[in-house]
């Protein structure tokens, strides 16, 4: 029998930090951390694409308890992040428990030996009692089912995976994709490239830029009175709350908050591209949140340069010399992009192969039933399994709300446990229906259900038509009920 951790933790992002740092302060020392890439980061340390940085305000986008005072621009460049990770993998000495290049192909739940035993690619065996998926929530690239992209005779690069080596400068370029990530890589890409196609199936809604250097006088007042940056931080979350609560879920009763979002990105748009073509082209016809909007204040105008064109005609096929639409015109191409975003309801919910009690698969029993994890973090059959990447956990816009309204969670979890000197804890099958049912209820009134959505093709949306990705209430909501939910909703033994 191999040794049984405390825990094993997969995944060495953000969320899988957090919940280490947790862990360490209720206690449990002897951790393990299973990262598949070759360093810590997650989503930072795997995305580099020329122009990758936060998309929401870097003030809010940190853990609380460890405040940056050292970001560069209000929007922090990508490479920023990663240092920010490293940074706190060894503030909280977080790296000793980490093992890098470990794929892990699945997990089951051990009856006898009440514990988690951790299947890896490489053969090996982990075991842990207790087990923290922390995979994220865009891990898995979606690579696109478009005949024919394999006989592609150039360069084939996926944002997730970009080549630093690819050569960019002049060549003809295509990118397939108009989402967050290409907002970012479009501008750069028309910079450089020679000619640049942009394959859009659905546009995005994308608003101006507030952005600029952090300057030297303010970081330094925020290094040395942390009550600044916490007062910035503050604000740059009220307005995100705002923007998301009244835009995005409390769509039926102000549908007004939803419109000053949609006319804030048409009036960008209106400013930018002069040509009404191009401008309707680029405009959604989705209701504003029904999919993830993005700030840019160089996207719209990259359209309007002679060298790039906007390309709406559904993709037909690749050939080895570039992508032919359907209309049988053919754009020859050195580089293609897949900017095609990543697989969610298939792969990442979970990640890998998880076996309940019972002989329960968690993946299908989702997909066979409906997707819900009690109060976004754990699931019936599934004894001291903390699921952090899970259907209705996204709490907020900045993903550190989600990680520290799930830290709180397990804070009274793990303390609940320990006071009883119990070793096993279960979310009852009544507590996970009755959440269900309380945040169907709630989305009903958000834009998802009560707007028009059915062309956005949003990846917030699962193969049952449910927008169960983001909490319908608000983070603060959230936070409150992750330090008060009814302990009796967990069995402990
Ligand atoms: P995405 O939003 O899912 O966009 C993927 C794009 O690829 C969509 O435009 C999609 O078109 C298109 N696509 C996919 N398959 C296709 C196919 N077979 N044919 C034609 N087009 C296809 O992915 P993403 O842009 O990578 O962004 C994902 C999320 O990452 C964002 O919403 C955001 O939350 C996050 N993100 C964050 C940051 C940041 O904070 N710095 C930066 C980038 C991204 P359809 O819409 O028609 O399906």
């Amino acid at each position: 029998m191999t040794h049984v951790h405390d825990a094993v933790i997969i995944g060495a992002g953000f969320g899988g930090m957090g919940a280490a740092i947790q862990l360490r302060r209720l206690g449990y020392d002897d951790l393990l951390v299973l990262e598949r890439e070759d360093d810590l980061g997650g989503t930072w340390h795997v995305n580099r694409y020329p122009g990758l940085a936060v998309d929401i305000p870097s003030a809010t986008y940190s853990y609380s308890f460890e405040p940056n005072p050292h970001w560069s621009r209000l929007f922090a460049p990508g490479p920023e992040l990663k240092a920010y990770a490293t940074h706190v993998a060894d503030k909280y000495d977080l790296r000793r428990h980490m093992r890098f290049n470990a794929v892990v192909s699945g997990a089951r739940w051990d009856e006898d030996a009440s514990c988690w035993e951790v299947a890896l690619e490489d053969g090996s065996v982990e075991r842990g009692r207790f087990l923290l998926t922390a995979t994220g929530f865009l891990s898995q690239p979606k690579k696109p089912d478009i005949p024919g992209i394999d006989d592609f005779a150039g360069k084939v690069v996926h944002t997730t995976r970009w080549d630093d080596d690819v050569e960019l400068e002049g060549k003809r370029i295509g990118i397939i994709g108009t989402g967050a990530t290409a907002v970012q890589l479009v501008p750069k890409l028309g910079k450089v490239a020679g000619h640049l196609t942009v394959y859009q199936r659905t546009p995005i809604y994308v608003s101006a830029k507030v952005d600029g250097n952090v300057p030297a006088p303010v970081r330094a007042a925020f290094a040395k009175v942390p009550l600044t940056q916490r007062a910035t931080r503050l604000v740059g979350t009220s307005i995100l709350e705002v923007m998301m609560v009244a835009g995005v879920l409390h769509y039926r009763n102000m549908p007004w908050a939803n419109a000053i979002g949609r006319a804030a990105c048409e009036r960008h748009l209106k400013r930018q591209v002069k040509d009404p073509e191009l401008r309707r082209k680029l405009t959604p016809d989705y209701d504003f949140g029904c999919k993830r909007p993005s700030f840019s204040n160089s996207y719209y105008p990259t359209f309007t340069k002679p060298h790039v064109d906007l390309e709406t005609t559904p993709i037909d096929h690749v050939d080895e010399g570039g992508i032919v639409t359907t209309d049988g015109r053919r754009a020859d191409l050195d580089v293609l992009v897949l900017a095609t975003g990543f697989n969610l309801w298939d792969a990442n919910f979970p990640a890998i192969e998880i076996i309940g009690r019972e002989g329960r698969d968690l993946g299908k029993w989702w997909r066979d039933n409906r997707f819900c994890a009690y109060e976004g973090i754990t699931v019936p059959k599934f004894p001291n399994f903390i699921s952090l990447n899970s259907p209705y956990s996204y709490s907020g816009l900045s993903y550190f709300t989600t990680i520290e309204t799930q830290m709180a969670h397990m804070e009274r979890l793990f303390g609940a446990l320990q006071e009883r000197g119990a070793g096993v804890f279960e979310v009852s099958e009544e507590a996970n229906d009755a959440f269900l049912e309380r945040m169907t209820e709630l989305l009903g009134n958000s834009v998802f259900n009560a707007g028009s959505c059915a062309t956005a093709r949003s990846y917030y949306f699962n193969q049952h038509g449910e927008a169960v990705l983001l909490r319908p209430t608000s983070t603060i909501s959230a936070h409150r009920e992750a330090a008060r939910f009814p302990l009796d909703d967990y069995a402990y033994a």
